[in-house]
């Protein structure tokens, strides 16, 4: 994610929409602090539905997997789901949350067309887990967040308002199950935010309970956000954000609202609580209708179910199954491979890339040659070619018998970028290209030698001016052997050779 460097003693101007503001103080800029804290949705990936036993997948036929239970038939009886439970115990732990060993639900009651119960179970005052913490950092920041609770809930469906003004549902993401993670009040800026978020998507992929897709509403997240002058002890009057669809949608509404927020504020007036629904395509966030917005929801504790309880031993079972998370990995790439954190960063975005780095590195090749490869080439082609690295047609044994190629000269930098392309397209050995299309490396002195004195004789012109002076030529003289030799040359050799003939034509 590209971050702006801006930080929270830096926020962004609101010139444009004041007019007046051009004779303020300079100091307005840095009078005011954002603070902004998350609640964040996340679809857990089990096979069947939270309470019944339904298929939870994306993208099927409307209404086609739901039962009775999730279209909310009367007599129904919810049946809690282990993998949910599990999947969300795993969640709150790789977040640093402390397991409530006891929890319970509850039901939310509001009413909406696609909630066909009127309600939703939830857990209201005794959720799974509480008392996490997660560490973000960036561009001018270096914060830990803490996480208030994490609760298990169940998603509703989905609403379609069609032009001519009907409504349409589909039932069935009705009982999806969801863990919500609430943060405190602890980001200072837009960037912060989206920062938190990417983290825990990241977490959440790689523990394997959620792939995080905001766009396909895997991953949901809204915002409290308000404004307090700097050393404020107390908070300002908040709003809530909603309907940020993708990451940049984060980082633009709570931009947009920040940015509202304090021009009120410079301009004498007082915030009013609001919700806030960000419209992504006029890139602006209005408040909704103060009647929707209206919640009281009268929680009440889920009569059909018992508590919850979640055992020392079960959860110690759990995190005997936690994989390294994100951050001690990214720690230990750069402290164990010598790696930056940016290019660390990079390669632990996604644990399938960490992997694959490390089964190169395993084929003994050098580790800053291998994350200087999956970082460029490796990351360019899949991403034109639009397929995951798992979907790379090129294992890392394949992958490090080209970089010991390399590394042992026998053909160039910039040829294997070529053969990689065509290991990529044609799945056939680094070996078997150098081979069949004659790419060896030419490393043979007698031969550059020749090409280098013909190269030279052809162009005295040039060669007579390099000599009164002009020594920038001398990428030109590299280009021209380079050129005869079709990119095979080794550069180095290629250079020392036409350093001593160029010396011997002085
Ligand atoms: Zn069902």
């Amino acid at each position: 994610m590209n971050r702006q460097p801006t930080t929270n003693n830096q926020q962004p101007t609101t010139n444009n929409q004041q007019p007046t503001t051009n004779n303020r103080q300079p100091t307005t800029d840095n009078q005011f602090e954002t603070v902004i804290g998350l609640e964040v949705h996340a679809q857990l990936k089990t096979a069947s539905k939270a309470f019944c036993g339904c298929e939870n997948r994306y993208g099927a036929e409307p209404n086609t997997l739901v039962c009775p239970v999730c279209m909310s038939m009367p007599g129904i009886l919810p049946v809690v789901n282990r993998r949910m439970v599990e999947m969300g115990i795993l969640a709150a732990l790789a977040l640093g949350c402390r397991i409530n060993r006891r929890c319970k639900f509850d039901r939310k009651n509001y009413f909406y067309p696609d909630l066909p119960k009127g309600y939703q179970i939830s857990q209201y005052d005794q959720p799974l887990a509480e008392f996490g913490k997660l560490h973000i950092s960036g561009e001018g920041f270096d914060r830990e967040v803490t996480i208030v609770r994490a609760h298990l809930e169940e998603d509703a469906g989905k609403s379609f308002h069609q032009d001519d003004g009907t409504q349409l549902v589909d039932l069935n993401r009705c009982g999806v199950p969801l863990i919500e993670i609430v943060s405190g009040p602890d980001m200072r800026h837009p960037e912060e935010a989206a920062a938190y978020l990417n983290e825990i998507k990241t977490i959440l992929q790689y523990i394997g309970v959620c792939d995080a897709n905001m766009e396909k509403g895997e991953l949901r997240c809204d915002a409290n956000l308000s404004v307090r002058l700097k050393g404020a002890a107390e908070l300002g009057v908040k709003t809530e954000v909603k309907n940020m669809n993708s990451f940049r949608g984060v980082v633009k509404a709570l931009t947009f609202e920040m940015e509202r927020q304090i021009a009120i504020l410079e301009a004498g007036g007082v915030i009013e609580q609001a919700t806030m629904l960000w419209d992504e395509s006029k890139g602006e966030a209005r408040p909704m209708r103060s009647k929707e917005e209206s919640h009281d929801y009268r929680y009440f504790p889920e009569p059909d179910l018992i508590y919850l309880e979640v055992p020392e031993g079960w959860e110690s079972e759990i995190r005997r199954g936690m994989p390294e998370l994100p951050a001690p990995k990214r720690e230990r790439f750069t402290a164990d491979y010598s790696l930056r954190e940016d290019i660390a960063a990079v390669l632990c975005a996604e644990r399938p890339l960490a992997d694959y780095f490390e089964a190169v590195t395993e084929y003994g090749v050098e580790p800053a040659a291998a994350a200087n490869w999956i970082t460029g080439e490796v990351l360019r082609i899949a991403k034109g070619k639009g397929i995951s690295i798992e979907e790379l047609p090129v294992d890392p044994e394949a992958t490090a018998l080209l970089l010991k190629r390399i590394s042992e000269k026998v053909i160039s930098a910039s040829i294997a970028k070529e053969i990689f392309a065509e290991m990529v397209e044609t799945g056939a050995s680094a070996d078997r290209i150098i081979e069949s299309k004659g790419l060896k490396q030419i490393s043979d002195e007698d031969e550059l030698l020749n090409i280098v004195r013909k190269v030279l004789d052809d162009n005295q012109p040039m060669v007579e001016k390099y000599l009164a002076g002009k020594t920038k030529l001398f990428g030109a003289f590299m280009g021209q052997v380079m050129k005869a030799t079709k990119g095979k040359a080794n550069p180095q050799l290629v250079n020392e050779i036409l350093r001593g003939e160029l010396g011997k034509r002085e």
